[in-house]
């Protein structure tokens, strides 16, 4: 059993990552995080987020869903959708790599994600969906 731990729902609209955001924002609070380790949780949501709405879903509509659970200093999130699911996980994780190139997207969100969190975690199955496990150890506080 976690310390403490959240769940959240909403629908895939672009609208809504800025609430998941700040949703999960205000849930790690309660570890006194540094700004930048605020900033770093807040973008990894935000690519994980913007991903499910629009590879998962491709903009139609779905829910997303966040799991968010606290245990000592080490913050687990857990993004998922029921969309159409990534293929080839490695090729998709590759920095650069992109499916939609005509949405002038980078491919650089798993990289994102990477940098900013401890750890990211991939789960996927065609036409089933996708389900992100990310983990970040926040500082001691001092
Ligand atoms: P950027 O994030 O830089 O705007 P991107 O979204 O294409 O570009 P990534 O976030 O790294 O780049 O994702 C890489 C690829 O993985 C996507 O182009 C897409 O094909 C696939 N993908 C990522 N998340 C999902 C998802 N939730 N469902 C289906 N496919 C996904
Ligand atoms: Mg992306």
């Amino acid at each position: 059993m976690y310390d403490n731990s959240m769940k959240i729902e909403f629908v895939s609209k672009s609208q809504n990552e800025s609430f998941a955001r700040v949703a999960v924002a205000a849930f790690v609070s309660q570890l006194d995080p540094t700004i930048e380790e605020l900033t770093d949780v807040k973008t990894a949501v935000s690519e994980a987020v913007t991903n499910s709405i629009i590879h998962g879903y491709e903009n139609k509509k779905g829910i997303v869903k966040i799991e968010a659970f606290i245990e000592d200093r080490e913050l687990t999130l857990i993004i998922e959708d029921e969309g159409i699911g990534i293929e080839n996980i490695e090729l998709a994780r590759q920095p650069l790599y992109t499916s939609r190139p005509d949405l002038e997207r980078s491919g650089m969100g798993f990289t994102v994600m990477e940098t900013f969190m401890d750890s990211l975690k991939v789960e996927s199955k065609k036409n089933k969906g996708t389900r992100l496990i990310m983990k970040k150890v926040f500082n001691s506080l001092s």
